[in-house]
């Protein structure tokens, strides 16, 4: 399975708040087995959102979209979702009925709290207020990081995939010097290779065959100066 993740947030493009949102995303789906193909930061604006998730969601099974839910001016993703999908946004009676049954007051509820994009199954916010929606293969997560973990892990079983194994290799050695024995290592076993540079190298090995990575990653121990 391949997925977009989409955050939405002016802050997150200015460098005032980190993007732990897709860090913690993509670390989840990769544990299911899921493989995250894009991830894409765009502003507070209906046209870049609705723009992306189009796109996305042709390319890929499906898109989590984070951030931009509430009743706040720059609270623009359900419109941007729900223009993308060619739907109107509606008051939606389940997660209206929801958030009663949870303690809230209709009457107290920002107005356009509950507005999903028409035909959306509500994600409930165990959290907070405001709540998701699942369309076509596209998510609608909260921006607030409890709220968006809480919900995503409501869904978590709609992503999977077949598992990865990996195995790391740190090697005490320039990247550069190893450069001929990482093309052997790929021509000799099908395992994907990423080389990460530090003070020492981490080279790390992926295949969705256990066995495979275990024998690549004995092959390369044998072979370079470990730390
Ligand atoms: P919003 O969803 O835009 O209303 O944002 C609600 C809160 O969540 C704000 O404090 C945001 O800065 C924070 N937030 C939104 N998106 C992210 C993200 N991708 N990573 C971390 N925090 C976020
Ligand atoms: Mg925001």
């Amino acid at each position: 399975m391949e997925v977009a993740v989409v955050t939405v947030g002016n802050e997150l493009l200015a460098g005032r708040t980190t993007d732990t949102n897709a860090t913690w995303l993509c670390e989840r789906l990769d544990d299911r087995g899921v493989t995250v193909e894009r991830v894409t930061t765009v502003p507070d604006r209906v046209g870049d959102i609705a723009r992306v998730v189009n796109e996305y969601r042709a390319e890929y099974d499906a898109v989590i979209v984070t951030g931009g839910l509430g009743p706040t001016h720059d609270d623009l993703t359900m419109d941007g979702v729900a223009a993308a999908l060619g739907r109107s946004l509606e008051t939606h009676d389940v997660a209206l009925a929801w958030l009663e049954e949870n303690g809230y007051d209709r009457q107290d509820l920002a107005s356009g709290t509950t507005d999903l994009p028409a035909g959306a199954r509500a994600l409930h916010n165990e959290v907070g207020v405001a709540p998701g929606a699942a369309l076509e293969d596209v998510y609608v997560l909260p921006g607030v990081p409890s709220e968006m973990k809480a919900m995503f892990e409501t869904i978590a079983d709609e992503f999977e995939g077949p598992p990865k194994y990996r195995a790391t290799v740190v090697a005490d050695e320039p990247e550069s010097a190893l450069v001929e024995r990482i093309a052997d290592l790929r021509d000799g076993f099908d395992v994907t290779v990423g080389s990460y540079p530090g003070e020492s190298v981490r080279i790390e090995l992926e295949s969705t065959d256990e066995e495979t990575v275990e024998e690549a990653a004995s092959w390369l121990r044998k072979r370079v100066d470990l730390v």
